[in-house]
């Protein structure tokens, strides 16, 4: 795809798990192809920015040889997988789903009647645990319930999405094909197909998805009350149409990595036993500002560890990491806490990365973190859009620039592009303005 700063690359990870020597290697491959900077995308995916024209066929070829790129562009795009990111390392966890998530990317990669699916359609595979993916939102998800069997929903979160009952973990590459192929015939009877799942399901129903599933993988005698999900909320949510009943336990990990008092996931033990006592880290999480790192930041990390798992959180987790990975990190401008205020910024590219973009979007975001500093605890995101399209964001966020002309607009509580009472403002203006409505709003003023 081209982009502001070149060709941007997609590398698909099957089920987010990335050994050490690969990430070296797609390091590598970044810097020679491209311009050394690497995006974390909220899909899960590694994206290699400003790949050179004449590059892009020899850095293809490598990624393909690796595995993280399919034979052809249509069964690469239906390749839309996410994995519990901490799946295999986590004793919380009630499935080790990596084996099939993995099985579901190949079925995916393979089944040629999927390919008329839309560009953004998706599909999660969630064992439960501090790596859930409760929260993220997506077509198909799959979610264990215990440690052979999954609940199946479609078109939301966890709390959101319709279920449709239980497959065992066998049937999950089936069940994912018969429903895709559902899917493409129901939305092809109304006169004005949805694109995504959810609203199929909205104007439908699930009740035609279940006759076709019947008809080719039967599920499992639906859910009952005591089916529980791992969850790490504390929330007891239930699903509207089965009254299955979500359990909650623990904390998530992007809440509390770099927290030094349990609950501590980088402190958990390796294997299910064991104590914490003397033991080395499991992983170790490291977030990057926008989810954008160096090629070289990259390389780095993959020398202090055994294996790379890719987050939806624009976060990377470091598998058994060595006693200098933090360190490591750090000097390449990891954030380590959940406390540091940069993981409240969110900025699209901006200038630079995007032709429609006119400033400097995450400089003016880590300018406004510098310059608010405590002003931004109680806040949740700091939204710098580099245009109305808000690419990175297109909901309310607390603070919302959105630039135009080189100036930016700036609004509390707002999209991008709302009407704002603070207009054409340079960078800096807008960076201060930020400050004095912070400011304002914490005194009451
Ligand atoms: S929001 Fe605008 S400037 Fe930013 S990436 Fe999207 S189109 Fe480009």
């Amino acid at each position: 795809m081209q982009v502001g700063d070149g060709l941007l690359l997609r590398v698909r990870v099957p089920a987010g798990v990335l050994p050490a020597d690969h990430a070296r290697r797609i390091a590598e491959l970044g810097d020679r192809y491209g311009n050394g900077s690497i995006d974390l995308s909220q899909r899960g995916n590694l994206q290699l920015r400003g790949i050179a024209p004449d590059g892009l066929e020899a850095v293809t070829e490598a990624l393909r040889a690796m595995g993280y790129v399919s034979g052809d562009a249509e069964s690469e795009a239906v390749r839309n997988v996410l994995c519990s990111p901490t799946a295999g390392l986590d004793p919380a966890a009630l499935m080790d789903v990596r084996a099939v998530a993995r099985t579901l990317d190949a079925r995916l990669a393979e089944d040629t009647a999927l390919r008329r699916l839309p560009p953004k359609f998706g599909w999660l595979v969630c064992g439960g645990g501090i790596g859930h993916l409760a929260d993220s939102s997506t077509d198909v998800r799959f979610d264990a319930v215990d440690g052979e069997r999954f609940r199946v929903a479609l078109g939301g979160t966890l709390a959101t999405a319709v279920p449709l009952g239980l497959c065992r973990a066998d049937d999950v590459a089936d069940v994912a094909s018969a429903l895709g192929r559902a899917f493409l015939e129901l939305r092809a009877e109304l006169p004005e197909p949805p694109r995504r799942m959810a609203g199929l399901v909205a104007g439908i129903g699930t009740e035609p998805f279940v006759t076709r599933l019947i008809a080719s993988v039967p599920l499992l005698p639906p859910a009952h009350a005591q089916t529980s999900f791992a969850l790490t909320r504390q929330a007891d949510l239930r699903s509207a149409e089965s009254g299955e009943r979500i359990k909650v336990r623990g904390t998530h990990v992007m809440d509390v990595f770099g927290v030094a008092d349990p609950p501590h996931p980088n402190l958990l033990p390796r294997g299910e036993k064991g104590s914490r006592g003397g033991e080395a880290p499991a992983f170790l999480t490291t977030a990057f500002p926008f989810g954008r790192l160096t090629a070289t930041a990259l390389a780095a990390l993959a020398s202090t560890c055994t294996e790379i798992r890719i987050t939806p959180w624009r976060a990377l987790i470091l598998v058994a990491p060595s006693a200098n990975a933090a360190t490591v990190a750090s000097s390449h401008g990891a954030i380590l806490s959940h406390t540091d205020r940069r993981l409240k910024l969110t900025a699209c590219s901006g200038m630079g990365g995007c032709d429609v973009g006119t400033t400097d979007t995450h400089a003016t975001a880590l300018a406004i973190a510098e310059r608010a500093g405590p002003l931004l605890d109680p806040v949740r995101m700091v939204h710098v859009s580099g245009c109305a399209k808000g690419c990175a964001h297109s909901a309310i966020a607390d603070v919302t620039l959105t630039a135009r002309d080189g100036l930016y607009d700036v609004a509390l509580n707002a999209r991008p592009g709302d009407d704002s009472p603070h207009t054409g403002l340079s960078p800096a203006d807008a960076v201060a303005r930020v400050a004095d409505l912070l400011t304002e709003e914490s005194t009451g003023a």
